[in-house]
């Protein structure tokens, strides 16, 4: 299983691993070894299409039949059997489950496709968990100490520039209860960190329930025993309500990262962009986080040459992240998607433009994650463990200020072969990685 694209995916991959491993299958981390490779996808950028193209082209000439399932096998369908003929079978964004009957026919030689209705619920389908970096246990058990856990599928926000709700439908969510109980397995198997995803936490339980119910879920899963961490991913800013604030304030488990997508400031580009909210919103909520929250850490992403977007746009955007100094920011390039109303939209900006801007915003970016980091000096803080690296001799993990995949990690030495946490006093900052010694070595 190859899994690309975003920690949602992941969970899909990895609940097609449970199911092929149910049926009888094994897995191999081997794709020279494998009967059968499955690339899962990602689509919703002609970036991530190329990448999983070029994947695609590079099991090509393996003896293992190919399995194509996710966004870009949702977005294209059937077209996959013409563009890429080494293709043996196709599952969608609703037909996960559908993955053993299409490895077996791949297997067998013959064709196969299923793109089931997308948006009716989401899977409750049991993974085989990898955690955040992708490995999974020959025995089946979970190694990792962190998991993504998914609280809802697709989304209903239809912002001008997304494919996502094309390609993974309406925003559906899952049943408190469900969560709950796989938090719990997730607990029991030894994870101690897990990490709210979805395209939008914040509309958690308004189809199901009629009403935002990311508060009264969060509180539950503070009740779970074992885990430790509860970090949350993608949170859309104008649903930000004080008593989700207030939440993550109060409750110790919830840690004081956030990732909160702004996209940009500029009210005329929000509402081109039709997201809700405005600059003074955004202002205002970035003040009381910090303010009800001290030292949190804030991530957002940024879109830069949206069409429309002129320069006076661009130097607003590196006023406010300058002003607001927030230590972890993306940048991307905005992506004219086929099928998206802002592919469509007068005054596209030239790729040389958008790449400048998005340069610099990064370098902007970069001095204040190293002054965030410089700060850290000295502080000793729980780093949460995720391995050994051979050639640095050390290990490595994570504060709550960095998210797998996305921020710098903690490189420590320590005498004794750390447990789950280890508390680590940072000695020295290094482009966006930490530097330290596990405490009590230094007692
Ligand atoms: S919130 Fe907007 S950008 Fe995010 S997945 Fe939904 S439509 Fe796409």
């Amino acid at each position: 299983m190859i899994s690309l694209g975003c920690a949602k995916n992941l969970v899909n991959s990895e609940q097609m691993m449970y199911l092929l491993r149910k049926a009888g299958h094994t897995l191999t981390g081997d794709v020279s070894d494998a009967d059968v490779n499955i690339v899962n996808t990602c689509g919703f950028l002609e970036s991530a299409r190329q990448e999983a193209v070029d994947q695609i082209l590079e099991l090509a000439p393996l003896r293992g039949k190919i399995v194509v399932a996710g966004c870009l096998a949702e977005l294209v369908k059937e077209e996959i059997f013409t563009e890429l003929p080494e293709v043996s079978a196709i599952v969608g964004c609703g037909s996960f489950d559908r993955i053993v009957k299409a490895a077996e026919a791949a297997y067998a030689g013959e064709k196969f496709s299923a793109f089931d209705a997308l948006g009716a619920s989401v899977s409750e389908t049991p993974r085989v968990v990898t955690g955040c970096n992708g490995e999974c246990r020959p025995d089946g058990g979970i190694s990792a100490k962190s998991a993504y856990l998914k609280i809802s599928e697709g989304c209903s926000n239809h912002c001008a520039y997304c494919l996502i709700p094309t390609i993974r439908g309406a925003h559906v969510s899952r049943p408190v209860e469900r969560i709950l109980e796989e938090a719990q397995t997730l607990a029991s198997g030894g994870v101690r960190e897990i990490i709210l995803v979805a395209q939008d936490l914040t509309r958690y339980g308004i189809d199901l329930y009629g009403a935002p119910r990311l508060c009264e879920l969060l509180n539950k899963l503070c009740e779970t025993e074992g885990i430790r961490w509860i970090r949350l991913h993608y949170l859309y800013p104008n649903e930000f309500t004080d008593e989700l604030i207030d939440v993550i304030a109060s409750r110790d488990k919830i840690i004081k990262y956030i990732d909160m997508p702004i996209q940009h400031c500029s009210d005329e580009i929000l509402r081109a962009m039709n997201r809700r909210g405005s600059k003074k919103q955004l202002e205002e909520l970035i003040q009381k986080l910090k303010e009800r929250i001290p030292g949190i850490v804030i991530r957002t992403t940024v879109i830069t040459g949206f069409p429309g977007e002129t320069q006076a746009h661009h130097l607003e955007m590196c006023d406010f992240l300058a002003r607001h100094r927030l230590p972890r920011v993306g940048a991307f390039a905005y992506s004219a998607e086929d099928g998206t109303p802002a592919s469509e939209f007068p005054g596209q900006v030239p790729e040389e433009t958008k790449l400048r801007r998005q340069e610099q915003i990064m370098t902007l970016q970069r001095d204040i994650m190293d002054s965030f980091n410089e700060t850290r000096i000295g502080q000793t803080v729980d780093v949460i463990y995720e391995g050994y690296d051979r050639l640095a001799e050390t290990f490595y993990g994570r504060s709550f200020a960095e998210s797998p995949d996305v921020d710098g990690k903690i490189f420590f030495s320590s005498k004794t072969v750390p447990g789950d946490f280890t508390r680590v006093l940072i000695e020295s900052a290094d482009n966006g990685d930490l530097f330290g010694t596990a405490e009590e070595d230094l007692l």
